[in-house]
């Protein structure tokens, strides 16, 4: 029956269809991560909740001295608390430039969009952050933004104060001292280091991020200082059981369907 009433309308709509080369040009395909981003309350659902369980959660983790969110880091129970933010998608919301901007993807593009538009946030993290700096809590932001110079200014690294504005725009004050850009200082696109550059002064108490470099070593197709070695589609999923223990507990993930280092694995 229903083979039968899609073949009629076929029929109907045939006869009062157009030529082919009268037609206009098919739409550009939807982008289904993308719309669920920007218009899904599920998505907003999901960050509140995260946010919120990890807010819960930071009485309990700074009252342990034996307690860190970074596997390599032991001893640090004298050492001040900290967590460790991401920035895109964890803490300001680039949909609309993922909506607007024009294939291939620079670097250049992002910072030019985000210099010239007011940061939307991510739904619960200006809440987290001013609950974690109430109880003492120093908040980082480590982000895949990499320094490069512009032509005409001597800043060495313009797009640190762009992220600092960003981060401002959505309620959250910050600095140089607590902003770290990848391709400065000499480090590189994998985070590992940056974290534990943090490691050295403060015990990290969670991570947050929508990326597995924003939590494990490691896991790109490319691999960057200090990795050697590319990561597997296996590999990401076996570290999914290595770490089982961390996912909502010190470690806690947003989700991010339109770009990643996932969408570098099959
Ligand atoms: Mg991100």
């Amino acid at each position: 029956m229903r083979i039968a009433l899609v073949v009629s309308s076929l029929m109907v709509f045939g006869c009062a269809g157009t030529a082919p080369s009268e037609q206009s040009p098919a739409a550009p395909p939807v982008d289904l991560g993308q719309q669920w981003v920007k218009h899904a309350a599920e998505y907003r659902a999901i960050t509140r909740q995260v946010y919120g369980r990890a807010t819960a959660a930071l009485p309990a983790f700074i009252e342990d001295p034996n307690w860190s969110a970074l596997p390599q880091q032991e001893d640090a129970g004298d050492l001040p608390p900290a967590v460790i933010l991401d920035v895109d998608e964890t803490v300001v919301s680039n949909v609309d430039f993922q909506l607007s901007f024009e294939p291939p993807f620079a670097n250049w593009k992002l910072e030019a969009w985000t210099s010239s538009t007011v940061a939307t946030p991510i739904e619960g993290v200006r809440e987290f952050v001013e609950t974690a700096r109430n109880l003492g809590v120093t908040v980082f932001f480590v982000t895949n933004r990499p320094c490069e110079l512009k032509e005409g200014n001597p800043d060495p690294c313009p797009q640190r104060q762009t992220t600092i504005d960003d981060i401002a725009e959505v309620g959250i004050e910050t600095d140089a001292d607590h902003v770290f850009l990848s391709e400065e200082r000499g480090w590189t696109r994998e985070k590992v280091t940056r974290r534990l550059f943090v490691a050295e002064r403060y015990r990290v108490l969670m991570l947050v991020g929508d990326d597995y470099g924003d939590f494990i070593p490691c896991m790109r197709s490319s691999p960057r200082a200090p990795c050697t070695e590319a990561a597997t589609a296996e590999d990401r999923l076996a570290a999914l059981d290595e770490y089982a223990d961390y996912w909502g507990n010190g470690w806690y993930i947003l989700p991010n369907p339109m770009h990643g280092s996932w969408t570098s694995f099959d």
